[in-house]
């Protein structure tokens, strides 16, 4: 690990002040902690939002579930709120790693971070959420960039994200055995805007597959998502999948999810 300076501010406005052009933000650590620890990652300071009260909870209106950047997976998973009006949320965080990275892993440090098999991205994509920073408003569609890049400029802190309240969506993956992350995840939803079809694992950023989001909204049935099949031209293959075998994955995970979202 390189060295570098750690600072604790208390609130939103100490910690952009005491943001540089080479600062990063500390959330749960799990995964900037092991790539400072690698040496892939250098900051010349750690602002750590553990302090900051104001970036922690969930708070529940009647169309809308709003969760502080800081919340952790484990709070998310066990909510209440959450469980009553997105399940499919509730079941993606309580999937997430095990129970370390749930406890002390945030929704914020999961989007910022954009890990290209993260579950957070595809509940984000899936339920077409909005990111609100400390500068603005940002459409989940427009969020996530590429390979661990997102619309976030430097120091630019995420502040919380608002889900829209949604009964019929699921989200199912295909874990990889090791970390639990996806190697293939997909995130399905049917709401008063049509049908969301969010993917995960399957390229170096979440997408949505627009070929399943067609054919279910024709018909929102297992059926319909098995007969999809994706192209594999531009699907990630290593060692742990190839490139065929995600894509057919997509259509497995899709019709899965479908199969529980349709009898929510
Ligand atoms: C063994 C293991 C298994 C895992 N399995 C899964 C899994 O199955 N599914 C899954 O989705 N994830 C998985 N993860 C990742 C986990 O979900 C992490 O919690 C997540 O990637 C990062 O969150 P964090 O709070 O730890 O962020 P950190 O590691 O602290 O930060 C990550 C990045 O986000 C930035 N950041 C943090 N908060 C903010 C903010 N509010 N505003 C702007 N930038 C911010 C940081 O500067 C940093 O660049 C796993 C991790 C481990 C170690």
């Amino acid at each position: 690990m390189y060295e570098f300076e750690y600072r604790r501010p208390a609130s939103r406005s100490a910690a952009a002040a005491q943001s540089t052009a080479d600062t990063r933000y500390l959330a749960g650590g799990q995964s900037l902690v092991q790539s400072m620890k690698l040496r892939l990652t250098q900051s010349e300071r750690l602002v750590d939002l553990g302090g900051i009260a104001d970036l922690q909870g969930i708070t529940a209106d009647r169309d809308s579930v709003t969760i502080g950047a800081m919340t952790t997976h484990a709070a998310v998973g066990a909510s209440a709120d959450v469980r009553r009006m997105i399940p499919a949320l509730a079941d993606l965080a309580g999937g997430i790693g095990d129970p370390m990275v749930r406890t002390m892993g945030t929704i914020g440090g999961s989007i910022a971070n954009a890990d290209p098999a993260a579950c957070y991205p595809a509940a984000v994509l899936g339920l077409g959420a909005q990111v609100r920073t400390d500068r603005r408003t940002i459409e989940g569609d427009s969020f996530f960039k590429g390979l661990f890049e997102t619309a976030l400029e430097p120091g630019e802190l995420i502040v919380d994200v608002r889900f829209p309240a949604l009964h019929r969506a699921a989200y199912v993956k295909h874990k990889q055995p090791a970390s639990r992350f996806a190697l293939v995840g997909v995130f399905v939803s049917r709401g008063p805007g049509g049908v969301r079809v969010a993917v995960t694992g399957a390229k170096s950023c979440v997408f949505r597959a627009k070929p399943l989001e067609e054919a279910l909204a024709t018909s929102f049935t297992p059926e319909a998502a098995k007969a999809i099949r994706l192209r594999a031209d531009d699907i990630n293959s290593d060692l742990h999948a190839s490139a065929d075998y995600r894509a057919a994955m997509i259509s497995v995970m899709a019709a899965r999810a479908v199969a529980i979202a349709a009898t929510r």
